[in-house]
C-alpha cells in the first residue's frame, strides 16, 4: 500500500472519549504532560538497550541512549525526542490510535461509570501520551523504528477525532513529538519552565536528558543509593514516575541483602487498591533490573499473585544481563527472588503491623483482601498471611479490630476453637441469634463481613492448633449453663418440640430445645451441613444449580423465652392460632439466618394474627 500521501484514521471510539475529557477537563497538573512524554522516552530507551542485545541490525546504531528536549517560546512548540525503539506504521496505529495503556483503561472505565462529570479523574489515573492533549493544539510524532527496513512516520492529530499518518524521509531512530501548544500553556515553552519540571522528573530517569543541548540530569538510580541520603519527596517523585501514579504511596519497603542472591529492592504499597474501586485486576508491575538496566517491567513471576498491589523495583546483580523475557520462563533465580522479597515484605507487614497500628489497620482496610487470598491460597506463606489478618469481634469495639494470634491468648483453658460469624455487618450479627450463646460463657467470636471471608476461613482450617468454627454450624456443641429459673419443664419442652416438628412439617427437619439461646425465642441451623446460608445465597445470586433445592433446618428453640412459654399454653387451647405462630417463629429464625427465600407467604400471615389481636 502506498503511504506517501496521509492517511486518514479515526481514533477508537473510547480514546475519543479520553480526548474529549483530556482537552476539555480544568485540570490543573497539566506539567504531569511531561512526565509521561519523558517516561515513555525513557521507556522506549530501555527496550532499545535490550533489543540491542540480542539484534545485530539496528537502524542509526551510532546514535547515543538519551533524551532530548528543545523549547522555542517564539513558535510556542516543545519536542521531546528520544532515540530509542521507535515506532513502525503498524505501531502507531495500535500504540497511539487505540487504547493499551492500563492506566487509560482503567481511566475510560470509570468514566463509563458515571464518573464523567469529574474531571479530577485523570488525576486518579495516568492517561499517558495523550496527556499531551491537555496543552496542544496539535501534537506531531515523527518516529522511524530500529528496524532498518521500516521507513519513518509522521503521525499528526489535533486529539479531535482523527490521526494521519503519512510517510516521512529523514528521520532519526526513535521518536519525536513536537507539541504545538495552546495559547494559554504558552508558558510551558520556556526554558526556565521546562527546567524546573524536567528537574523534579529527571533524578530517575537512567538516560541524560538535555534541555536545549544543556544537560539537566545526573543519572542515578534511587534504589541503589543509602536510604538515609533519600528525602521522602524524592521516594514520592519516584513512585509517582515508575509506576505511572497519581497517589502518594501509602508505605515503603527500601531494602537490600547480599545472601542468598544480592538485591537492591524498592517497593511501594499505592494509596489506594484498584481492584476495590470495581477496575480490572491489577496487574503485577514491580520492574525487574539488573545492575540499573531494566530486564522486564511487568515480570510475571517475580512476586506472588496476592502480592500484585505492589509498585516499586528489584535490582538483582546476579541476574545475567542478557536474561530476556523468554528465558525469565525457566526460572529457578526467578523463584529465588520470590521467595526472598515475599519474605521480606511479610516481615515488613508484621512490623508495621506491631508499631504502627493504626497505619497498618488503615493499609489493611484497603488492601486486607490481597492478604485473605494469600491466606487462602498461598500454602506457603500462609501461616505469616494468617497472623496478618485482622476482624471485628464480640470483645473489640465496633470499628477496631483484632488479629488471631491475640484471640488466642485471651481464650479461656478449656476453649478448644476460634469462632467466627459471617454477616453483613456488626448489627446483623450482633442482634442474630447466633452469638448470645457464646457470649453467655465467655466465648469470643471474630465478625467477618466481606463475601470472601467464608472462602477464607474454609480454607485455613485452623489457627495455631486451634479449628476455625463457624459458630452457627449445627456441630457447634457448648457447654451447659446453670437452668434459669421459669423455663418450661424437661416434659412440657418435650412436648413442645414433638408438636412443633408435627405441625411444621417438611420445612423443618429436626426440632430441639436449644443451649445456645439466651434471650432470642428460636434460631435456624442449616441441615444441609454441605451449604452455608452465606454460600446459598451466593449460588442463587449465580443462579446456580442446587440453591432451589428445598431448604430443610434444624429448629432450636428456647424453653426461657416468653415466647415459648406461651406458646406451650395455648398450642393446645387455640391450635389454629398456635399453628400460625409456629411458622412465624420459623420465619423469624430464618430470617436471622439470612434463609428466608420468599417473605410473601409471612406477610399474608402475619395479617390473619394481627386480626386475632
Ligand atoms: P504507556 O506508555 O503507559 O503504555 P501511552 O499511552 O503513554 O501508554 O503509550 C502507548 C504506547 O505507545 C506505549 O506503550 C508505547 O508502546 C508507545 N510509545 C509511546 N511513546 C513512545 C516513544 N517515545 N517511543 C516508542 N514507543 C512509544
Amino acid at each position: 500500500m502506498s503511504t506517501a500521501t496521509p492517511q486518514k484514521f479515526e481514533f477508537q471510539a473510547e480514546i475519543k472519549q479520553l480526548l474529549d475529557i483530556v482537552i476539555h477537563s480544568l485540570y490543573t497538573e497539566k506539567e504531569i504532560f511531561v512526565r509521561e512524554l519523558v517516561s515513555n522516552a525513557s521507556d522506549a530507551l530501555e527496550k532499545l538497550r535490550h533489543t540491542q542485545i540480542t539484534e545485530k541490525e539496528i537502524f542509526d546504531d551510532k546514535l547515543d541512549l538519551e533524551i532530548n528536549v528543545t523549547t522555542d517560546d517564539k513558535a510556542k512548540t516543545i519536542t521531546i525526542q528520544d532515540f530509542g525503539i521507535g515506532m513502525t506504521r503498524d505501531q502507531l496505529v495500535a500504540n497511539l490510535g487505540t487504547i493499551a495503556h492500563s492506566g487509560s483503561k482503567a481511566f475510560v472505565k470509570a468514566l463509563g461509570e458515571g464518573g464523567a462529570k469529574s474531571a479530577n479523574l485523570i488525576g486518579q489515573f495516568g492517561v499517558g501520551f495523550y496527556s499531551a492533549f491537555m496543552v496542544a493544539k496539535n501534537v506531531k510524532v515523527y518516529s522511524h523504528s530500529w528496524r532498518a527496513a521500516e521507513p519513518g512516520h509522521l503521525w499528526t492529530s489535533d486529539g479531535s477525532g482523527s490521526y494521519e499518518i503519512e510517510e516521512s524521509d529523514g528521520q532519526r531512530r526513535g521518536a519525536k513529538i513536537v507539541i504545538e501548544l495552546k495559547d494559554d500553556c504558552a508558558d510551558f515553552a520556556q526554558d526556565w519552565k521546562m527546567k524546573e519540571i524536567l528537574e523534579r522528573y529527571s533524578a530517575f530517569v537512567s538516560f541524560p536528558i538535555n534541555l536545549n543541548g544543556k544537560r539537566i540530569n545526573t543519572i542515578q538510580a534511587l534504589w541503589l543509593r543509602s536510604k538515609n541520603e533519600i528525602k521522602d519527596e524524592e521516594y514520592t517523585e519516584f513512585y509517582k514516575f515508575q509506576s505511572h501514579a497519581y497517589d502518594e504511596p501509602r508505605l515503603r519497603l527500601h531494602f537490600s541483602a547480599d545472601a542468598p542472591l544480592a538485591i537492591n529492592a524498592l517497593l511501594f504499597v499505592p494509596k489506594e487498591n484498584m481492584e476495590k474501586l470495581g477496575l480490572a485486576r491489577t496487574e503485577a508491575s514491580v520492574a525487574l533490573y539488573c545492575r540499573k538496566v531494566l530486564i522486564d517491567a511487568k515480570p510475571k513471576d517475580l512476586l506472588p499473585e496476592w502480592l500484585r498491589f505492589l509498585k516499586g523495583v528489584v535490582d538483582s546483580e546476579d541476574l545475567p544481563l542478557n536474561i530476556s523475557r523468554e528465558t525469565m520462563q525457566d526460572k529457578a533465580l526467578i523463584e529465588k527472588l520470590n521467595k526472598v522479597i515475599t519474605k521480606r515484605f511479610l516481615k515488613f507487614l508484621d512490623e508495621e503491623a506491631k508499631n504502627r497500628p493504626d497505619s497498618y489497620a488503615e493499609f489493611y482496610q484497603e488492601f486486607g483482601v490481597f492478604l485473605k487470598e494469600g491466606a487462602a491460597l498461598d500454602f506457603t506463606h500462609k501461616d505469616q498471611l494468617v497472623k496478618l489478618l485482622r476482624f471485628e469481634s464480640s470483645l473489640t469495639e465496633k470499628g477496631k479490630t483484632t488479629s488471631l494470634t491475640d484471640y488466642v491468648t485471651r481464650m479461656g483453658a478449656d476453649q478448644k476453637e476460634i469462632y467466627y460469624l459471617i454477616g453483613p455487618n456488626r448489627a446483623a450479627i450482633e442482634s442474630g441469634p447466633y452469638l448470645e450463646g457464646l457470649k453467655a460463657r465467655s466465648l469470643e467470636v471474630l465478625f467477618c463481613y466481606e463475601a470472601v471471608d467464608e472462602y477464607v476461613m474454609n480454607n485455613v482450617r485452623e489457627f495455631d492448633g486451634k479449628k476455625l468454627t463457624a459458630a452457627d454450624h449445627a456441630d457447634v456443641k457448648l457447654t451447659d449453663l446453670p437452668k434459669p429459673e421459669g423455663a418450661l419443664s424437661e416434659a412440657d419442652t418435650k412436648a413442645l418440640t414433638q408438636w412443633l416438628k408435627e405441625t411444621l412439617g417438611e420445612r423443618v427437619a429436626d426440632v430441639k430445645a436449644s443451649d445456645r439461646l439466651v434471650d432470642s425465642p428460636a434460631l435456624a441451623l442449616n441441615a444441609d451441613k454441605m451449604m452455608s446460608p452465606h454460600m446459598r445465597r451466593m449460588m442463587k445470586a449465580m443462579n446456580k444449580e442446587g440453591a432451589d433445592s428445598p431448604l430443610r433446618v434444624n429448629l432450636e428453640i428456647n424453653p426461657r423465652s416468653a415466647v415459648m412459654k406461651r406458646l406451650f399454653e395455648t398450642h393446645s387451647a387455640a391450635p389454629e392460632k398456635a399453628k400460625l405462630v409456629a411458622e412465624q417463629i420459623l420465619d423469624n429464625a430464618l430470617i436471622s439466618a439470612g434463609l428466608l427465600d420468599d417473605a410473601t407467604p409471612m406477610v399474608a400471615r402475619l395479617y390473619k394474627l394481627l386480626e386475632s389481636v
